[in-house]
């Protein structure tokens, strides 16, 4: 690991979740997890899916198109106004919309009828906060307009505090949301879905007992992905963790220096005239991150003794003379980001994101493995000694189950006549875990979108993905940003137009002579695992140039793939692997170097 890097622990962000839920449902409110602040992360979402939020509120459609891309089908709010050119989007994509202007409104409603459809909306009332919000004395008048558009319909009312004006929620404003709502409920003489009250900030009313009855939804983000580090400040909420999202950067200069600037002082880098408190000689350390990455004034190292100074644009400047223990070049530091802070490192290209989940120590991978095969792959197993090979290598070849699902722990083996097996093999992992990786060793894509028999396995990939008919029975476990393909040689102009678009990472043969296969796989492991609790292989032997075989196909080599796969071995997270192409009218020479592929995977070292 190199570079900037923020590091999102997706076991507290479920706690945390968790946490809020529960307290919240003791007062009869339900909870939109705000997935903004990690810029519509879907590992982020998902884990606050588990955590139990009923649905997710967003405010850019950059973000709510990935979280809806890894196939989250939960229900999404948009927590800002479209500008009037983008409310078709905001139709198609989301559940529910915050709505303050009749003119925006009313191109909602044009649009939702000509589709079709009726689009729910919150509808916002400013309580003094003085961002958006109709204005108390105009809600009525509002409503009335809205009722007669008939392509919305009001489905709720809302308010945001604490954002520019920074007004605090309060039994009083929140008593003014509810009495607005039994007004709006009169006029409409239907009862309001959502009474919205507010975010995180709303969340100590609530512990307090002193949220008024009648609120039935809170928007929260800063608590689930803080902790409440800005929510709760000086009087922390103890079932909720800190901490969940860390900033960790490069120490690449500690010099002992004077504390005052040398010389004749002017601007600094961003045109502010600092001033200097000499504290005589002090050790001073420079990190490799910056203004263009980070709110400066958002971070709190994390190690004892040292205190930010100041940053330039990509200079982070610290004294590290108390630090504890000392700070030298090399080190990792690692910091607390404010709310502020996090937005801005989550946004920044020149940072590295990486779910983590908190590794479970006390459970070591057990070593078993079931083989599943059809009738002909099978005979090819067999008469290689595949299960025998195994257990050489110390695995308990395990019965087939008589699910489909892999129990946790116990690792497969599918094989197959053609890609199809794959689909089989992925759909067993996807069982033993809530979020999976995959990485696809083939010449071809398998991305055709096509949903005829015959053409079945030419889109494989795409089905797996559920790119041909909408999300599919491996979603949401399987999401396109924890794919790779490598070895790519053919991909017909419309599979090409479909990767692209996706969000899969394809390593083609030109990528593979450029970085080395040692590089690509490097890459590859880091994309399947990241935020996943383990990945799948899939391997047809197109891919590899074996001699005598596929002599000049532009392959990798064996020696490649021999490497790949000791590469996977290495990375301990297979939970699951499929090769194809499996037939006893294979060559023999390719079914002896498929199987002693699969061999390196799992795990076969020469010595
Ligand atoms: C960002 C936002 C929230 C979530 O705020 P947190 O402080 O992160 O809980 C809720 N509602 C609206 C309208 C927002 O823009």
């Amino acid at each position: 690991m190199s570079g900037p890097q923020v590091t999102i622990d997706l076991g507290r962000i479920e706690r945390n979740a968790r946490a809020v839920v529960s307290a919240c449902a003791a007062g009869g409110i339900k909870v939109f997890g705000v997935t903004k602040g990690t810029c519509g992360m879907p590992q982020v979402a998902r884990a606050m899916l588990r955590g139990g939020v009923a649905g997710l509120a967003e405010s850019r459609f950059e973000n709510i198109r990935r979280l809806r891309e890894s196939g989250i089908s939960a229900p999404v709010m948009l927590l800002r106004s479209p500008p009037i050119t983008r409310v078709e989007e905001v139709v198609r994509t989301v559940d529910v919309s915050m709505q303050s202007e009749p003119a925006i409104i009313r191109e909602l409603s044009r649009i939702a009828e000509r589709m079709g459809k009726v689009h729910d909306i919150i509808l916002m009332i400013d309580l003094g906060d003085l961002r958006e919000g109709v204005w108390p004395k105009d809600l009525l008048p509002t409503v009335e307009q809205i009722l007669a558009m008939k392509g919305v319909r009001i489905a709720g009312v809302g308010t945001n505090l604490g954002c520019f004006g920074a007004i605090m929620p309060t039994e009083e404003n929140l008593g003014q949301l509810v009495a607005h709502a039994y007004k709006v409920e009169r006029l409409t003489g239907r009862q309001l879905d959502y009474v919205s009250g507010g975010a995180s900030s709303s969340l100590p009313l609530l512990l307090d007992g002193v949220l008024p009855a009648g609120i039935n939804n809170l928007r929260v983000g800063e608590a689930i992905l803080q902790g409440g580090l800005e929510t709760f400040r000086e009087l922390p909420w103890d079932k909720i963790e800190r901490d969940a999202c860390k900033l960790t950067c490069d120490v690449i200069e500690v010099k002992l220096k004077p504390s005052r600037p040398i010389g004749r002082s002017g601007y600094d880098a961003f045109g502010n005239q600092p001033v200097f408190v000499d504290e005589g000689d002090r050790l001073r350390a420079i990190a490799n991150i910056g203004r263009e990455d980070v709110l400066i004034e958002g971070l709190v190292p994390l190690v004892k003794g040292v205190r930010v100074l100041g940053g330039s644009s990509d200079h982070l400047l610290m004294d590290v003379s108390d630090a504890e223990p000392p700070v030298s070049v090399g080190d990792r530091i690692s910091f607390r980001m404010s709310y502020g802070a996090m937005l801005a490192a989550m946004t920044s290209e020149y940072i590295e994101k990486t779910p983590l989940h908190d590794v479970d120590a006390a459970a070591p991978r057990r070593k078993m493995v079931q083989i599943v095969a059809d009738a002909k792959a099978g005979g090819v197993l067999a008469r290689r000694g595949t299960g025998e090979r195994l257990e050489a290598m110390g695995y308990d070849v395990v019965e087939p189950g008589d699910t489909d699902r892999l129990p946790a722990g116990l690792l497969r083996l599918t094989a197959g006549r053609d890609r199809r097996s794959a689909l089989s093999g992925l759909a067993a992992a996807v069982g033993a875990t809530h979020s999976l990786g995959l990485i696809w060793f083939d010449s071809r894509a398998a991305m055709a979108a096509t949903g005829e028999a015959e053409a079945a396995e030419l889109s494989v990939l795409a089905q797996a993905l559920g790119l041909v008919d909408g999300p599919g029975p491996l979603q949401p476990q399987l999401s396109p940003e924890n794919v790779v393909l490598v070895g790519l040689r053919e991909a017909s102009p419309a599979e090409a137009a479909i990767l692209k678009q996706s969000r899969v990472t394809v390593f083609t043969m030109a990528d593979i002579d450029a970085l080395g296969m040692r590089d690509v796989m490097r890459q590859a492991l880091q994309i399947a695992t990241t935020g996943t609790l383990g990945f799948h292989v899939s391997y047809s032997p197109s891919v590899t140039e074996i001699r005598g075989w596929a002599d000049g196909s532009g392959g990798i080599t064996v020696r490649e793939t021999h490497l790949a796969m000791e590469a996977i071995a290495l990375n301990g997270g297979m939970i699951s692997m499929d090769v194809s192409g499996l037939t006893p009218a294979l060559d023999e020479r390719v079914s002896t170097e498929a199987l002693s592929f699969v061999m390196s995977a799992f795990g076969k070292r020469i010595l």
